[in-house]
């Protein structure tokens, strides 16, 4: 039976779905769209199979095909990445980082990472997760200039003698030096970690700086700038594999996801294509254009501009908040997310500023010309925010638009 026959409620609300990704110009910049290869994997029956433990030592009977599959996605992921040791088994980010500093650190011991309003992520020591309860986090920012000052960095480490130096973010735009950082952590005695789950799809497309060979560890989402299915990887030195290892079994998680990691390593195989390569260049040279476009416009770009997929943007120059600017733009068919700016005078619910990025957009096959035009939509729905009307005229605009770049063209439910 069809799951439009067995149950049309969650068919027809995966349709309505569909037609809104199919419509809409998505800039969240964490999303992506998976290939038809990848949503096959994702969707086969691997996802019936337990299989606690690792290729080869498995605490289950009948996991023959499934150490195969696991095992192809390792490989290929320490191909592209250049990794002497990968788990692929975290079932996302959030949970890869938990099981990254339990491999790492004792309770108690000091993370240095990145302030959240600076564009760091949730689980690098915000007080409201649950590792900020268990390690003792110390939060650097960005300059004046929106970069991450290396002087600044060594005095701190210096002060507070982390055990543990973390980088890689979910809202800060440039390049890092990885080697720089490095440097310090050695000075000081530290371990290194960078969480790369924005960018990892253009390290593997060789458009961004590598951690990997350089860190002690890297952690990962897989459907991101990477465009696999929803889940997490850690990559580390031989060294740390052993603890890694027992930190994501048993020490986090049960049965690994193995429908996941079969997508997981058929995305490997696509980010090891040539293809790969050329996509996320075009990742960047889009954001490029829409950097120009937007100073252009008289937009006040965070950390003065991009290097990566994303631009951060206070939007409170034109006369509203980040918050009003999603909502119009969510209006007008482009989906972004409000975010905050570093040192944000206001809420995070009701922000300063808007985040978005390419990755998605670029999927479909958009390149410079389109960007220029979407630009000039995101300009308008930010000056008319209060005008449905304008905004219900640019949305028409989106949806012809998307026309032309269509997305899973047999895709039915
Ligand atoms: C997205 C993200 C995560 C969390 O990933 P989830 O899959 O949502 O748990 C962790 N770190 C960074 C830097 C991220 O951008």
């Amino acid at each position: 039976m069809t799951l439009q026959n067995y149950d049309p409620a969650i068919a027809n609300s995966l349709q309505a779905e569909l037609d809104r990704q199919r419509e809409g110009l998505e800039m969240i910049p964490s999303e992506n769209f998976v290939s038809p290869a990848v949503l096959e994997a994702l969707g086969s029956i691997a996802t019936n199979k337990y299989s606690e433990g690792y290729p080869g030592k498995r605490y289950y009977g009948g996991c023959e095909n499934i150490d195969v599959i696991e095992q192809l996605a390792i490989d290929r992921a320490k191909k592209i990445f250049g990794a002497q040791h990968v788990n692929v088994q975290p079932l996302s980010g959030a949970p890869a980082n938990i099981a990254a500093y339990e491999a790492l650190l004792e309770h108690g011991d000091t993370i240095l990472g990145m302030d959240l309003s600076h564009g760091g992520h949730l689980t690098h020591g915000h007080p409201v997760t649950q590792s900020s309860k268990i390690y003792n986090f110390v939060r650097y920012k960005t300059d004046a200039q929106g970069l991450i000052d290396l002087d600044n960095l060594r005095a701190m480490a210096i002060e507070h003698k982390p055990k543990l130096i973390l980088v890689g973010y979910s809202a800060y735009s440039r390049e890092i030096d990885y080697a720089g950082i490095k440097q310090i952590a050695n000075e000081v005695g530290a371990l290194t970690m960078a969480d790369m789950a924005h960018i990892a799809g253009l390290i593997a497309g060789g458009q961004m700086n590598n951690p990997v060979p350089i860190f002690d560890l890297v952690t990962t989402t897989t459907h991101k700038t990477l465009r696999g299915p929803r889940g997490g990887m850690i990559l580390c030195k031989a060294k740390h594999a052993k603890a890694v290892n027992k930190a994501v079994f048993p020490g986090l998680q049960g049965g690994p996801h193995e429908n996941v990691i079969a997508a997981k390593a058929v995305a490997f195989k696509e980010a090891l294509e040539p293809e790969f390569k050329i996509y996320a260049a075009q990742i960047k040279k889009n954001a490029k254009i829409l950097e120009q476009e937007f100073l252009a416009r008289d937009y006040k770009l965070m950390f003065g501009g991009t290097d990566n997929h994303l631009l951060l943007i206070d939007v409170t120059n034109k006369g509203l908040s980040g918050k009003e600017a999603d909502h119009a733009l969510d209006a007008a068919g482009i989906t972004v997310n409000k975010n905050m700016i570093p040192d944000d005078p206001r809420s995070p619910m009701d922000p300063s500023g808007i985040r978005l990025g390419t990755p998605a957009i670029t999927t479909r096959g958009m390149k410079e010309d389109e960007m220029k035009i979407i630009a000039g939509w995101i300009d308008e729905a930010i000056i008319n925010w209060q005008n449905p009307k304008k905004l219900a005229n640019i949305r028409a605009s989106v949806k012809e638009l998307t026309k032309k770049f269509p997305l899973y063209r047999e895709l039915k439910y």
